[in-house]
């Protein structure tokens, strides 16, 4: 094992290393945790203390920790060829086979992968190529896109102006020229006196609304996360996504689906769109392509658009030096082999998932616990000040940060977004696994409780 010996490590990184997403004031001050090692759903830190990741690293690493064969597959394709790039005439084995492989899980449907290595760059990417494709096509006005508060899609300049983050738009003047956004279906809590279904279709509409006041001819795109993550694992009404998609083919608009998170098993199917049944025109996709274990990211292209970049576009002045980089390739085919081989996206659909449900739902009978939705092994769980009226405590920051740290302390590594607990472990997780994270979750809100009450 590498031996990163020097004990003044947390000296270090404070002198040198800006983070993240990370108030360095604060870390520096407390001194940052490092993470050593991983096996399984279990991942370790320098002092040795031992974690159940219920979270797959940032919602990643979904065939766990400790796949030597992964390993093995980039160790070997660096020692033959470490890097060739896919510009001006050539692209490598891997690259190619990658895009099959990737196509093959949409049955075909989206029919081309532009490769990239993050989902931020995916964003870039499918944005750019939305209004080349619609210029292409005969409609140059076509240029908008409509996004959704609450929304995440990256941290570039285009993936933070197209998420729905007011305090990412703060840093950077953000959003960009071209950039809209609606609401989001978060019935627990913006839903008010209405049922789900009926919030569902309200909050769709938006989407018509802001289409008509934009002008349909000046509308390129409405990009979306099947179930948004970041945002807090919001899993919108029955309604909603197929009001969307009437809404997009009515005024013909290109639905891009982000498919970061909710692609490859996560919701127990392998994209989530299929989940919900409706078809993008674009999605991108990061993450569980190659579980983490080498950056890489894509977009996935309907044949509509492929068409029209192929024939009507030619060259669409777009890349990355690693753009379908042979070790990242081979790192995510492999991925993509276990999750075939295992059956890992069938044990979602049939088995974990829908104990994970059961298992967050045993939590309803707590008084903090507001709602528990899940899908697959993507799942939340609300914390409320009162659950007749859905009130929500006053700073659901803080709220979720000591449910949080009292998890972390208790070994159990999940993230809070506000007042929500989100979960997202490995797709490989047991169901003991599943009810001791649930266990320690309870805990944590009867801590939470008896702190409030004293
Ligand atoms: C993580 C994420 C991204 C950004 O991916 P990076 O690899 O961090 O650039 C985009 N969209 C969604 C839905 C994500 O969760």
């Amino acid at each position: 094992m590498t031996e990163f010996a020097p004990s003044n490590l947390a000296a270090i990184d404070a002198a040198h290393h800006i983070h993240p997403f990370s108030d360095m004031h604060k870390l520096n001050a407390s001194g940052t945790r490092f993470i050593s090692r991983g096996e399984g759903v279990h991942i370790w830190d320098s002092t040795g203390k031992k974690y159940l990741d219920a979270f797959a690293g940032l919602w990643c690493v979904n065939v766990g920790y400790g796949r030597t064969s992964i390993a093995e597959a980039a160790f070997r394709q660096m020692q033959e060829l470490p890097y060739y790039n896919s510009f001006f005439g050539t692209t490598t084995p891997p690259a190619t086979l990658l895009a099959q492989k990737i196509a093959s899980h949409t049955g075909g449907r989206l029919s081309h992968v532009f490769f990239t290595n993050s989902g931020s760059e995916a964003t870039d990417t499918w944005f750019r190529m939305a209004r080349v494709y619609w210029k292409a096509v005969g409609h140059p006005l076509k240029t908008m896109v409509i996004a959704r508060t609450n929304g995440y899609h990256g941290s570039t300049v285009a993936g933070a102006s197209l998420g729905g983050m007011k305090w990412m738009h703060e840093q950077g003047n953000l959003p960009i020229a071209g950039v809209q956004h609606i609401g989001q279906p978060y019935w627990y809590a913006e839903g008010g006196d209405l049922t789900p279904e009926a919030f569902g279709l309200k909050v769709a509409q938006e989407l018509e609304a802001k289409i008509l006041d934009l002008g349909a001819e000046n509308v390129a795109a409405f990009v979306a996360e099947p179930i948004q993550g970041a945002g807090g694992v919001i899993v919108p009404p029955s309604t909603y996504w197929p009001e969307i998609r009437r809404i997009t083919e009515k005024y013909n608009i290109l639905l891009v689906a982000d498919e970061v998170i909710t692609g490859f098993g996560r919701l127990g199917s392998w994209f989530g769109h299929q989940h919900f049944g409706f078809e993008p025109d674009l999605a991108p996709i990061a993450k569980g392509l190659s579980s983490g274990y080498l950056p890489i990211g894509g977009v996935m292209i309907s044949e509509r658009v492929a068409k029209v970049l192929i024939e009507e576009v030619g060259d669409f002045h777009h890349g990355f030096t690693y753009s379908g980089h042979p070790a990242a390739a081979v790192a995510a085919l492999e991925n993509l082999r276990i999750i075939e081989e295992e059956g890992l996206v069938e044990r979602v659909r049939d088995d974990v998932g829908p104990y994970l449900v059961q298992a967050l739902a045993s939590l309803r009978d707590h008084e903090l616990v507001g709602e528990t939705p899940s899908v697959g092994l993507m799942g939340a769980v609300q914390i409320t000040a009162d659950k007749a009226t859905r009130r929500r405590f006053d700073k659901p920051d803080d709220i979720g940060t000591q449910v949080r740290n009292h998890c972390l302390d208790n070994g159990l590594i999940l993230r809070a977004t506000g007042d929500r607990m989100l979960f997202s472990p490995p797709l490989i997780i047991s169901r003991s696994e599943i009810d001791q994270t649930v266990e320690t979750l309870r805990h944590a809100l009867d801590a939470l409780r008896d702190s409030r009450t004293v």
